[in-house]
């Protein structure tokens, strides 16, 4: 019998997996699919600590540095990720809030700064800086593989001693007030502890043991587009002004995502994966607005993922519920960058029985019920996804 189950492969639950492995937990990881199958496969994955919370940017700092950049040495094979620099834009009106976060990251060590629009031109010539009055410029920031990340994080956890399994769970099993182990279309598995990493798909799990996770299943598009050959690369940026996301993809292609494509689904399961006709097009737009370059760019592909977005744009992590369960969902789009060090926090919150960061235990469910929900001091409203 496994010590720990892990329900969901994709980078969250693969990173759990590994950090559980490498304390020594014998560990089961179950997928309905193959790993990174659900939102993983198809995140934009930027890779940026960005963020307007000191414990956010500190565990997207710590995924950059102690795994994204060195993933050969600390996780074994390749990640790809790909330093480009990081810059997000403000305009006038985000000025203020810009300032204090970039503080407020740098005071946990980030590596960032504060650039005007002539720097920033300086340091992306294909950027038209025009309403851009302040960004933030992080060197070390870029993207990675999101598939390769998942795959990655289960192989060495395999060879730690880790089993995958593909079976659909159907529900976590309790035997009085703990955790039994998981019922799946295929039997049930036994276990003491299980760690709840299923994504949008994670609510009904939970509703069976009496959790209302709060987690609203969303649908949101990326596009590709194909560089000029004049365009060799371009920064990785959060355009909070034009309101889009793009980022290098494979050797000549740009990927673009938008917020305001934002759709509110009923069932994770019923969505078209492919995106709406007008995405492309809508997509080219704002991006050839700032890369003026990149108007006419051939479109290539695009997909569409699930999104579990909760009423803070926060994920919920921990324990909960029956003794021995731990949740890690509700990543609201923005869980790929922070999924190393998170995996790292959730295995030792389960053997240790408390997370490094103090700070984690704000991340319950409970917040939901009391209203303390956690926002930045300084910040526009719910994050969506990059
Ligand atoms: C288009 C898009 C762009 C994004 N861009 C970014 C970005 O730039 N940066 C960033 O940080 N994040 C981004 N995100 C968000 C990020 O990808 C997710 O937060 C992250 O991948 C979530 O990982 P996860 O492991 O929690 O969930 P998932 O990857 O969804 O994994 C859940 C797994 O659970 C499995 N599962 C579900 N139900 C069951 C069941 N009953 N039994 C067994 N297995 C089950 C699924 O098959 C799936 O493999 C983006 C997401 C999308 C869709």
């Amino acid at each position: 019998m496994p010590e720990a189950i892990v329900v969901g492969a994709g980078v969250v639950g693969a990173s759990v997996a590994f950090h559980l492995a490498e304390r020594g937990v014998e560990t089961l990881v179950v997928d309905r699919e193959g790993p990174a199958g659900g939102s993983t496969g198809r995140s934009g994955a930027l890779v940026r600590a960005c963020y307007p919370t000191a414990l956010e940017a500190d565990l997207a700092w710590e995924s950059i540095t102690g795994y994204f950049e060195p993933w050969g040495d600390r996780v074994g094979g390749g990640c790809g990720f790909t330093r480009t620099g990081f810059a997000y834009l403000a305009g006038e009106d985000r000025v203020e809030a810009l300032e204090h976060n970039v503080a407020l990251q740098r005071g946990v060590g980030v590596e960032t700064g504060l650039v005007g629009p002539e720097e920033l031109r300086d340091l992306d010539p294909a950027l038209d800086v025009n309403g851009v009055a302040l960004a933030a410029y992080e060197p070390r920031g870029g993207y990675a593989d999101p598939a390769a990340t998942a795959v990655g994080f289960l192989r060495a956890a395999r060879d730690l001693g880790a089993r995958f399994e593909r079976r659909r769970v159907t529900a976590l099993r309790t035997g009085g007030d703990a955790v039994a182990g998981v019922e799946t279309e295929t039997g049930v598995l036994d276990a003491p502890v299980a760690v709840l990493a299923a994504g949008a798909w994670s609510a009904p799990l939970a509703s069976g043991v009496g959790l209302d996770l709060c987690i609203r299943p969303a649908r949101v598009q990326v596009a590709l587009f194909e560089r000029p050959p004049g365009l060799r690369t371009h920064l990785t940026i959060i355009d909070s002004i034009i309101g889009f996301y793009a980022r290098p993809a494979a050797k000549r292609l740009t990927l673009v995502g938008s917020r305001s494509h934002l759709s509110w689904l009923d069932d994770p399961d019923e969505w078209d994966p492919e995106p709406d006709a007008d995405f492309p097009n809508a997509a080219s737009r704002l991006v050839s607005e700032r890369v003026p370059a990149l108007r006419g760019a051939p479109y290539r592909s695009g997909r569409a993922g699930v999104l579990d977005m909760t009423p803070d744009g926060r994920p919920v992590l921990g324990p909960e519920g029956p003794e021995g369960l731990y949740l890690a969902v509700g990543w609201s789009g923005t869980g790929f960058k922070k999924a190393p060090a998170v995996g790292a926090e959730l295995a030792r919150w389960a053997v240790e029985g408390n997370p490094r960061r103090e700070g984690l235990r704000a991340y319950g469910l409970d917040r939901f019920r009391t209203g303390d929900l956690v926002f930045g001091e300084h910040e526009p409203g719910v994050q969506t996804p990059h």
